[in-house]
């Protein structure tokens, strides 16, 4: 029997911003939201795996301006970029993800050459980036990912003393989430037709934050996990409760130790876990019957999923 495709993408939640009032502003926001479920989406509709599905949509969001991924990294507070990326695969439970990277244009590709080597799950700096060039995957110099928006954020943050889970795009100036208080991961959860779950997630982390800090995004189990029994699942937040609450698997956990459904399940992490040690943020999941599940504690969070051939549906608000 053929399962219907899910798709479900995320480009980070935070607070709504004064722009928020301006429905044109949102619109680019919609627009791309909607363009990438859309490709995803295809590439299930042909029969695709859901982890082909991930892996595009998160590079797509990487490419995207107005997403905090890949181009138009924010900075660490050596006004250096460190990048991280993870994807699983939960046919099999393999996973691959990057850390502290600052020359892979594609921070998702890497992780997903990682998984596909098979020999480790979890590579970081300069050895991943050795790594990436080995499999022929494109590099490019640190100050691609710069932007004098990102610059300026900086500024920003560090003058205010903080450590800001943010990005900056394009539309800066008029974009519906706060950019000083929005955390801008991407990420992708997707069912396929075979009935297999994938997630991928990609970051560039937070403004300001010390050299050599790693989030949550690479790390499996905290903010990306995927196995085909239970659900996929993607974050985006305050990375350090993320982990030290192991959010993404809690809600695989929670299905198989305590028979939740996935919807009481990531409900619980985002609405009760991670809020008990201070976090903030969301996430997005699937589980194998196609149902979906998008949760945040935040005011907002860029997101998007699309069911079989139904027209995707995309949100910021609430
Ligand atoms: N979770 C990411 C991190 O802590 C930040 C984000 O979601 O934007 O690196």
């Amino acid at each position: 029997m053929r399962t219907t495709p899910v798709i479900a993408i995320h480009g980070g939640a935070g607070t709504v911003s004064a722009a928020a009032l301006d429905a044109g502003a949102a619109q680019a926001y919609h627009d791309a939201l909607r363009s990438i479920t859309l490709a995803g989406q295809a590439l299930l509709q042909r029969g695709a795996s859901a982890l082909d599905a991930v892996c595009l949509a998160v590079e797509m969001l990487e490419d995207c301006p107005l997403f905090n991924a890949g181009h138009g990294a924010v900075f660490t507070g050596a006004e250096t970029h460190e990048l991280d990326a993870a994807v699983m695969d939960g046919a099999e439970l393999r996973a691959g993800a990057i850390a502290g990277v600052s020359r892979i244009r594609h921070p998702v590709r890497a992780a997903r050459a990682v998984m596909e080597d098979g020999v480790h799950v979890l590579l970081a700096g300069a050895g991943a980036e050795d790594f990436a060039r080995e499999r022929g995957l494109e590099l490019v110099e640190p100050s691609y990912f710069s932007t004098e928006a990102r610059r300026e954020q900086l500024r920003r943050v560090r003058g205010e003393g903080r450590i800001a889970l943010d990005h900056d795009g394009a539309a800066l100036a008029a974009a519906p989430l706060d950019e000083t208080n929005k955390f801008g991961t991407v990420g992708a959860v997707a069912l396929d037709r075979g009935g297999h779950l994938a997630a991928a997630t990609s970051t560039g982390g937070m403004t300001n934050k010390r050299a050599g800090r790693i989030g949550d995004s690479p790390l499996i189990g905290a903010g990306t996990y995927a196995d085909d029994k239970r659900a996929a699942v993607s974050c985006t937040g305050s990375g350090e409760m993320f982990i030290r609450t192991a959010a993404a698997y809690d809600v695989c956990a929670r299905m198989r130790y305590a028979g939740q459904s996935l919807a009481q399940a990531a409900n619980a992490v985002i609405m009760q876990a991670v809020p008990a040690i201070g976090g903030s943020g969301g996430l997005i999941a699937i589980d194998r019957a196609g149902n979906v599940c998008l949760p945040f504690n935040t005011e907002g969070m860029y997101r998007a999923h699309a069911r079989g051939a139904e027209p995707p549906h995309t949100a910021i608000h609430r």
